[in-house]
């Protein structure tokens, strides 16, 4: 894609969206950790349900430690790999209560040193709870970066570095919902819907999928 066909690309999605945000719920930083932490290969929607209980009842490190790690499972037990996510969830926290005063650290490096959370979920955090320009690359990113020509490259790193280079300054904070959720909903895996797709005149993707 030229630089000014990504102009157009981000002008358009931000035109149709111009705030957009995560679908997972959360009301503090503590809890996007946490949910984002949870999320890993389950959805938004399922993250939710299990989150909608839990946070009423534990919200912050403390309060999780304080449910034990059984405690814990009972509320996200609905979630895949919940054994692992649990047990990670209580290292994390008992990390953020000893070293950082129960806050969730703003930084990369502090981060990506809590069990259970690697660098898509630390740009997740600087991104949408810290407004810092990170681009998390999850499955829908890598898929409409390579697709569309927008930063094509063969592993998720190398994704993010490109299209940290290539997604103009104003669109960066929100640049990662976008491609999400036109990843999720438009430019989706199987059969991407071209036909109804408002930034179908600057991509590169051919043969474009005709209407059904
Ligand atoms: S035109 Fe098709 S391939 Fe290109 S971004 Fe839209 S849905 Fe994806």
């Amino acid at each position: 894609m030229t630089p000014q066909a990504i102009e157009s690309f981000f002008s358009t999605l931000h035109a149709a969206n111009p705030q957009p945000v995560t679908e997972l719920e959360y009301t503090s930083v503590f809890e996007l950790l946490a949910a984002v932490l949870l999320s890993a290969q389950a959805t938004d929607v399922g993250v939710n349900k299990a989150t909608r209980r839990l946070f009423p009842v534990a919200n912050t490190p403390q309060k999780i430690l304080d449910l034990g790690l059984d405690g814990l499972e009972s509320y996200i037990k609905t979630i895949g790999l919940y054994h692992s996510k649990a047990r990670h969830l209580m290292q994390a926290c008992r990390i953020l209560v000893e070293q950082h005063g129960g806050e969730v650290p703003r930084s990369r490096e502090a981060l990506e040193a809590l069990p259970g959370v690697g660098r898509k979920t630390a740009n997740v955090v600087l991104n949408s709870a810290f407004g810092e320009p990170t681009m998390a690359v999850d499955t829908h990113i890598f898929r409409v970066a390579n697709r569309t020509g927008l930063a094509p490259a063969k592993t998720p790193l190398e994704v993010e570095k490109k299209l940290l280079k290539r997604v103009p300054a104003k669109f960066l904070i929100d640049a990662h919902h976008w491609l999400i959720l036109h990843g999720r909903y438009v430019c989706v895996a199987r059969k991407p819907k071209c036909w109804e797709c408002s930034v179908a005149a600057y991509c590169d993707f051919k043969p474009k999928t005709p209407r059904p």
